[in-house]
């Protein structure tokens, strides 16, 4: 559905996400702007990419 939340481009994987939502595609969490480490995700960013890259569940 299409309203006047913002999107982001998911950090990991690239699909199009609402601003703090989860990524329905790889299950990161987005934070607003600046998707650092830690917040609500148990991984980092960095461990999230990899973790994407290999196919494996991101937490
Ligand atoms: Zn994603």
């Amino acid at each position: 559905m299409i309203n006047d939340e913002e999107y982001v481009h998911c950090p990991v994987c690239g699909t199009l996400t609402a601003v703090y939502d989860i990524c329905d595609h790889c299950n990161w969490q987005n934070t607003g702007e600046t998707n650092i480490d830690g917040g609500p995700n148990k991984m980092t960013l960095v461990e999230a990419k990899q973790a994407y890259a290999m196919g494996e569940p991101i937490k």
